[in-house]
């Protein structure tokens, strides 16, 4: 039985996910993202400017909470750099003992010699969001690939 917090977690999660990949595919060009990037520079108020966008845009109407926590992602999407950083290895040990050396996805075994990958992916975020390291497996880092739509079904399957 998967407790109701988590539960609730998981849906949380999997809806900012769905919307976010909205928000990016309808901003894919670099015009729309200065756009957002003025709109952003001149706003005193970035969760609330976060909500009135995702409103105009996807007129889905936010939380505060969804708002704020959709904003890290926006503020990535909007600063990414195409190079990506290179993962140090204390950073692949903490997540280690995080997962209990197991992929992130599947639970298969894993050392320190199996793939960083962007839980929420690079392409959409870069190196600019904080805590989105997960570990795999190399079977499930190809399947991944850059898909924000395998993160979700496996958000899905875990509950
Ligand atoms: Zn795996």
């Amino acid at each position: 039985m998967v407790p109701d917090n988590r539960l609730k977690e998981c849906i949380d999660e999997v809806l900012l996910l769905s919307l976010f990949k909205s928000f990016c595919e309808l901003n894919s060009a670099k015009e729309a993202q200065q756009k957002l990037r003025n709109i952003f520079s001149r706003s005193s108020d970035a969760i609330t400017t976060t909500s009135n966008i995702i409103k105009n845009q996807l007129s889905e109407e936010l939380t505060e909470e969804e708002s704020e926590n959709l904003y890290p992602m926006i503020k990535a999407f909007l600063n990414r750099s195409p190079y990506r950083k290179s993962i140090p290895d204390s950073v692949k040990k903490d997540l280690l003992k995080k997962q209990n050396n197991k992929c992130a996805i599947c639970g298969a075994k894993i050392d320190i010699h199996s793939h960083a990958d962007h839980a929420v992916p690079f392409k959409y975020v870069g190196d600019e969001f904080e805590n989105n390291y997960q570990m795999l497996c190399t079977n499930c880092n190809l399947k991944k690939n850059a898909s924000i739509d395998y993160q979700i079904r496996f958000l899905l399957k875990t509950i």
